[in-house]
């Protein structure tokens, strides 16, 4: 891992330190605290996402160039199989 500064693509805060890989795209580098709410993103049903960090999902995917229906296409079809498993 190399360590990188500047500012995160995803929060446009400024960071230090080792950086996480994006989820989104696994290349871009982004803040270990965007690493952690990518996963929480990932976790959370999509109909129970806040507004707030689905807007920063939203932005972030178009700047990366990942399709974001289709990263909303995988969630509501993850959260079927969750419901079908119970
Ligand atoms: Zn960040």
């Amino acid at each position: 891992m190399k360590e990188e500064k500047g500012s995160c693509p995803r929060c446009s805060k400024e960071f230090s330190g080792y950086p996480a890989l994006s989820r989104r795209d696994n290349s871009t580098d982004v803040c270990s605290e965007c690493g952690n709410k990518e996963s929480m993103m990932d976790f959370i049903p999509f109909d129970r996402l806040p507004k707030g960090e689905l807007l920063t999902e939203m932005i972030f995917q178009k700047k990366i160039g990942v399709d974001f229906d289709d990263w909303k296409q995988w969630k509501i079809s993850m959260d079927s199989e969750r419901k079908n498993a119970d």
